[in-house]
């Protein structure tokens, strides 16, 4: 399947496009509408290596449809960055979206040892019997920032939002089959208003979907009815793609959580570590470090994962912000076990638009049976999260582990540094 993309256009159009692109007299976007979106994809590489004097043979090497991804995901294209792939599992999983199921996590990284902890943790899950998992439908916010005269047209226009509500939903669904205004949450300061919007999007993350409809209603309605301009249509109140205490509170996206017991058994043979020494990593590091540092994730390190995972499955890499908030917990359970949990508030996933239309995108969601159904919009979405969830703790419980036993830097001596094997 993977093929060098070879050009087809005769060589003297060929080397004067080259040309030109690499000299800055044709734009990267202007070249000509007849070529394909392989040839186009090419022309711009070797631009790029002439100007630059460099190799990049390998960016060309790929297989999945330019066409696609480079009006839909990428303009400018000049290839594809390539990204290990390794699997985690089987992981056992009980939950409302993913039944009873032994499951294998693909995640995409160039962290060595990662995989290798990440399966660790997977095998002591299910020498558990398996995580419970669930994920609840917070939903996807946008929250447009609006300026006032003062208090007093602040409280007016506070007062129009509550009073046509069914307005204002009517203009923001539109006649969208899946989204859904789930509530309108204000906040004011001095002479500025956010209407944070939350909404469910069904299998889609949302964000352009809540974008477009918050233009739509802001347009046709909220601006021409109370003369308040929306000064941007993002306030950073929303809050896309930042840590925010908002999204921690409130949560976005989905909510997700994953709990285990683990017997002395599980956690001396599997784990290599024992309750008392978990517990107390536990407390110290995830609890009083993260307070200490003021950090907003509590845990050991839920973004490892999340971006793995996101990376591999299309996701909006830039969610992983959100997604490394959240709790790691690890309790006395039983003679000599525990119950550990991952609470995550803030998980943006989709099942469909973005970048899961990509080929090895696609792929990766079928191998965690992650398929849009359009008889029960949104059920995908929240597998994909539950999923999520259960790989969070798979890690979680292996850092931990690792670190009881200060193992943590002979398994990157070993595995994650090169030449030094
Ligand atoms: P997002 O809004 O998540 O950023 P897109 O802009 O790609 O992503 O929007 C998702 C698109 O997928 C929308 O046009 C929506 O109508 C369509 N769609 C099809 N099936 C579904 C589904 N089951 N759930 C949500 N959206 C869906």
């Amino acid at each position: 399947m993977s093929k060098m993309q070879t050009l087809r256009v005769p060589e003297n159009e060929s080397d004067t496009l080259v040309a030109a692109l690499a000299a800055g007299s044709l734009d990267m976007h202007r070249l000509p509408a007849h070529l394909s979106a392989d040839e186009k994809v090419t022309l711009r590489r070797q631009a790029m290596e002439r100007k630059r004097g460099v190799d990049l043979d390998h960016l060309g090497q790929y297989s999945l449809d330019a066409e696609q991804a480079s009006t839909q995901s990428c303009e400018n294209m000049i290839g594809v960055a390539q990204i290990p792939i390794g699997v985690i599992g089987p992981l056992r999983l009980r939950g409302e979206h993913i039944g009873d199921e032994e499951l294998h996590v693909p995640l995409a990284t160039t962290e060595g040892a990662l995989v290798a902890s990440a399966n660790r943790g997977c095998r002591a899950i299910t020498a558990a019997g398996g995580a419970w998992v669930s994920a609840e439908n917070v939903g996807i916010t946008r929250a447009p920032v609006f300026r006032t005269s003062g208090g007093q047209q602040t409280r007016t226009f506070l007062r129009w939002v509550e009073e046509h509500g069914e307005a204002i939903r009517a203009q923001l669904e539109g006649d969208s089959r899946f989204l859904r205004l789930l509530d309108i949450r204000p906040k004011a300061v001095g002479t500025t208003v956010f209407l944070r919007f939350r909404f469910d999007a069904g299998d889609a993350m949302g964000m352009n979907m809540a974008t477009i409809a918050c233009d739509r209603v802001i347009q046709n309605l909220i601006e021409p009815e109370t003369g308040v301009e929306c000064i941007s249509l993002s306030g950073n109140y929303c809050c896309d793609k930042k840590p925010a205490a908002v999204n921690f509170l409130e949560g976005r996206g989905k909510r997700v959580h994953a709990e285990v017991l683990l017997d002395k058994h599980v956690l001396e043979k599997v784990l290599k570590t024992n309750a008392r020494a978990l517990v107390e990593v536990q407390y110290r590091k995830n609890l009083l470090g993260s307070a200490a540092a003021g950090s907003m994730g509590f845990n050991a390190h839920y973004a490892n994962i999340v971006a793995a995972l996101f990376i591999a499955a299309g996701q909006d890499p830039a969610q992983v912000v959100e997604g490394s908030l959240g709790i790691t917990c690890v309790e006395h359970h039983g003679p000599e076990g525990v119950y550990a949990s991952v609470d995550m508030p803030d998980c943006p996933v989709a099942a469909i638009g973005g970048g899961t239309g990509l080929a090895t995108q696609r792929q990766v969601l079928d191998l965690l049976g992650v398929r849009v159904d359009a008889e029960r919009p949104g059920k995908a979405a929240m597998r994909l999260a539950e999923i999520v969830g259960g790989a969070v703790l798979a890690g979680e419980l292996s850092l931990l582990a690792a670190l009881t036993s200060r193992d943590l830097a002979r398994a990157h001596q070993r595995l994650g540094r090169s030449g030094e094997r």
